[in-house]
């Protein structure tokens, strides 16, 4: 130790301990802020690759705290980079912003009366995810961040992403756009945090799970065809209605005789069935719109290739053909095991050890899995029910509801973690 480094080490050791944690001053100084854009952008949500205003307020706020920002980025994305006063890793720290085809029926004084455009329909738009508190939680981040660059030894990139919940029909968009349109890149991403806020569990609390923590989420569809006839004559034609019937029969006994769901839950939903005009016609053709979601890469490959087999096996054995397509949504949500297991102290330090909590899958998707099949990443869930509830209306319903007071721990957590995580040999 040299003479100069042994006296900044006497001026500032009393503090050596907490010399990387923010300030209770700091965060105190924009919690009524997050709270305040929250409502902001709730009451005025985009949909899903249209989220053009809500960028506009991201970017305009990351150049206000000197932030390098990129807009424009997967369409309406927005990608901030912040260096630190000293070299050292990158960290991403990702927030999805778009809104969902809901009428809200809260009785709130923020509450959205946005009427969108969704497929061609009229629709109300709002922000039935939570995506609003994932805005303002980051912007709350960078502020802080911003503010305490002696303390970030790298960079750390801010990814506000649009589309979480899938593009318009015809269009891309969401992480996977922004990966191809380098959002990982330049500087080059080390590790990745996201969180999402949950309305069925206690503000003040954060679930987590190491390994497979969302599903891989599959679109598919099925085209049966069959040949016409009269209703009162069914041995004229081929029925494809029949068909479908025993196709999504036996999509179930791939997950309930042939899915080892021991290993990890697996789900398949037809979701559509389009066929027929009126009641005594057999008509030519049926098509069916479901999903498929897994936890585990060898069972995704199992039910995909059982599910081709017997879409193309069944259609056959009943004279008429059928084919399947699918189309992958979302990966796994995968967090990296070291990388949780080196932030989980982080996560103890800023809820309290009794607030974290392990937990199990779930069958929702999220895309936040693109960027972890890039770059080890982790991702959390943070509460956001009303202490005192036992009961919240889920995510995607006119109700939804979630307690602005949550969002604090969410910016602590992602602030923390930044930090610890740059300072990590
Ligand atoms: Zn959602
Ligand atoms: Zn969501």
């Amino acid at each position: 130790m040299n003479k100069l480094v042994l006296k900044g080490f006497l001026l500032f050791g009393f503090c050596a301990f907490a010399q990387n944690a923010v300030s209770e001053k700091d965060f105190k100084s924009v919690e009524q802020k997050v709270i305040d854009w929250r409502r902001d952008f709730h009451q005025y949500p985009e949909l899903s690759n249209r989220e053009f205003k809500t960028a506009e307020k991201i970017a305009k706020h990351l150049k206000s705290l000197g932030i390098e920002v990129q807009t424009g980025v997967a369409k309406t994305g927005v990608v901030g980079v912040l260096k630190g006063n000293t070299p050292g890793k990158v960290v991403a720290l990702r927030a999805d912003i778009d809104a969902l085809p809901v009428t809200e029926r809260n009785d709130l004084s923020f509450k959205s009366e946005v009427v969108g455009e969704f497929q061609g329909e009229e629709v109300g738009v709002m922000h039935a995810c939570g995506h609003d508190t994932h805005i303002a939680i980051l912007m709350g981040v960078a502020e802080i961040l911003s503010k305490n660059k002696d303390k970030i030894k790298g960079t750390v990139k801010f990814i506000f992403q649009p589309a979480e919940e899938g593009p318009p029909p015809g269009e891309e968009g969401g992480a996977a756009l922004m990966i191809k349109e380098g959002a990982l890149k330049n500087p080059d991403v080390d590790a990745i945090f996201g969180l999402h806020i949950n309305s069925g569990t206690s503000v003040g609390t954060i679930g987590y799970k190491p390994g497979g923590t969302m599903a891989a989420v599959e679109r598919f569809v099925v085209n049966v065809n069959g040949k016409q006839t009269h209703g009162s004559q069914p041995w004229g034609g081929v029925d494809p209605i029949y068909i479908a019937a025993k196709i999504i029969d036996g999509y179930q006994s791939i997950i309930s005789r042939e899915s080892n769901l021991l290993i990890e839950p697996a789900v398949i939903t037809v979701g559509k069935i389009t066929a027929g005009v009126r009641f005594n016609i057999i008509p030519e053709s049926a098509e069916m719109i479901g999903t498929v979601r897994t936890l585990d890469p060898d069972m995704k490959a199992l039910i995909i290739r059982r599910m081709t087999e017997m879409t193309e096996g069944l259609a056959k054995t009943y004279g008429g053909s059928a084919t399947i397509e699918f189309q992958n949504n979302t990966a796994i949500t995968y967090n990296d095991e070291k990388l949780t297991e080196a932030m989980l102290p982080t996560l103890q330090k800023t809820a309290g050890v009794e607030n974290v909590v392990l937990i199990k899958a779930t069958t929702g998707g999220e895309d936040f899995s693109f960027f972890q099949e890039k770059v080890p990443g982790f991702y959390f869930f943070l509460g956001g029910m009303t202490p005192g509830n036992t009961e919240a209306f889920p995510h995607h319903t006119p109700d939804f509801k979630i307690d602005d007071s949550g969002m604090l721990l969410g910016v602590k957590t992602l602030t923390a973690m930044s930090i610890d995580y740059l300072n990590k040999k």
